[in-house]
């Protein structure tokens, strides 16, 4: 592996090099792997990326979700296009694209009556929980522990609370996430005992949750589980929030609200949402639960909470994601997708039975995990026994993610992939041809 990276990837070195100059650690913003050092990316196309040293690689990273159709989608990078030439990317005012935007959604989430633009999951997810607490007068919030929400305070969780997952907390005092707790993956009973405790800490303002289980699925939830969360909710007088950053439109167009059939208050959106433009992100919701968000048009400006940003809701982000969901519904992308996901899923876990390793292979659709590091073990309920065990794990899976790259696969962190729409079967059989090599190993 390093003997690949040693000799055909010296110009991703020579950059990365630089970078190290110029850029705090060398890196901003790597999903895929820093070891040995990260890979240049010139050219993305549907289901290929190319490295500055014109090595191409098969791309199960999709940008780390968002690309649905696929990298770089012509039909989609058209009709944007076409928008930027008549208003520019930003204009701080009005456009119609933000009301297409939401229709869109409204028509294939009909649960999602209102919605709002923002800047990113993060920023989403910000908005979502404010909102429970204006709107529920609550103050507490519950999640589940391994799971990522973006990297607000009050959701990066520190080693402070036994089932926390997260040990990032450096900067965030305790008092940004004293108001926060976390109910261990899949565990009802936790989550009501959290509720109740709560009761006398001023209330549950919300249960955030990602509905396939924490980390995109990697910590699979049994059918019933939203369903359950729902009940619990509802009894509590707690908001639900969906967080479908990930599954919104890549489960299906009705997300994982229509999977389930579940209906949040709340849901917060990123990634597909701008169709793989930047500033992905929104929440949307119930009018009922969206009218703590306004704008003062409607003369109770002190009512409403404040959120949102110079180049929020822009142009180009809300018309990239209204023409990525036509595409999508279009070409039925989020089956398509699933498909080549299964296909990618029996694929490997043939291979990793073939030669009998300690590795498991499993799928929500299109989100496929491959995990050879047994995070399934991992014993959320040990703090310092999580940190050291978590810590091997990362430096495995950044070994893993190294090696498939060698051998032409990319994926996120060694561990997850998405596929889209340009996975044919012939993308899928190369890919499990690569597999086959690093296993064989
Ligand atoms: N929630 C989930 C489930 C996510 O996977 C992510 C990003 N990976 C976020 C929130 C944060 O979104 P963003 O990166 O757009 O801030």
């Amino acid at each position: 592996v390093l003997n690949y990276f040693e000799t055909k990837c010296t110009a991703s070195k020579e950059i990365t090099e630089r970078a190290k100059r110029r850029i705090p650690g060398g890196v901003q913003h790597n999903l895929a792997f820093n070891y040995p050092f990260p890979l240049a990316i010139d050219k993305a196309e549907g289901a290929h990326l190319t490295d500055r040293d014109g090595n191409v690689y098969i791309d199960f990273l999709q940008a780390g979700g968002p690309t649905i159709l696929g990298s770089n989608y012509g039909p989609v990078n058209e009709r944007v296009a076409e928008v930027i030439k008549e208003s520019g990317p930003v204009t701080g005012l009005f456009h119609e694209y933000e009301l297409k935007l939401a229709e869109i959604i409204n028509q294939y989430m009909p649960h999602i009556e209102m919605y709002r633009s923002l800047g990113s999951g993060t920023e989403a997810v910000m908005a979502a929980v404010r909102a429970a607490r204006a709107k529920t007068g609550k103050k507490m919030v519950i999640k589940v522990g391994g799971a990522y929400h973006g990297w607000s305070d009050t959701v990066v969780y520190g080693l402070r609370v036994p089932g926390s997952f997260r040990m990032n907390a450096k900067g965030i005092p305790w008092g940004a996430t004293g108001r926060t707790r976390e109910a261990f993956p899949h565990d009802l009973g936790t989550l009501k005992r959290k509720l109740i405790e709560n009761r006398l800490r001023g209330g549950t303002a919300a249960v955030i949750v990602e509905p396939f289980g924490p980390e995109s699925g990697t910590r699979p939830v049994p059918h019933g589980y939203n369903a359950a969360v729902r009940k619990l909710c509802d009894e509590f007088g707690a908001m639900l929030i969906f967080d479908e950053v990930v599954t919104g439109f890549r489960t299906g167009l009705g997300g994982a609200a229509g999977y389930f059939g579940v209906t949040p208050d709340l849901t917060v959106f990123g990634k597909a949402v701008s169709g793989g433009y930047p500033m992905a992100g929104g929440v949307g919701g119930k009018s009922e639960a969206m009218s703590v968000f306004g704008s003062g048009l409607d003369g109770k400006s002190g009512a409403h909470i404040q959120v949102g940003g110079t180049l929020s809701a822009n142009p180009l982000s809300c018309a990239a994601g209204y023409f990525a969901i036509q595409e999508m519904a279009r070409t039925n992308a989020p089956v398509v997708a699933g498909k080549a996901g299964d296909r990618l899923t029996r694929g490997l876990q043939k291979l990793i039975d073939k030669y009998g390793l300690p590795y498991v292979a499993y799928n929500q659709g299109s989100i496929v995990h491959l995990e050879c590091s047994g995070v399934m073990l991992l014993d959320m309920r040990s703090p310092i026994k999580l940190l050291k065990e978590n810590k091997a794990r990362k430096t495995l899976m950044e070994q893993m993610g190294a090696a498939y790259a060698a051998h032409g696969v990319i994926t996120l962190a060694g561990s997850r992939m998405y596929t889209s729409l340009a996975d044919t079967d012939e993308v899928i059989d190369d890919a499990l041809n690569r597999f086959d090599q690093v296993f064989a190993q």
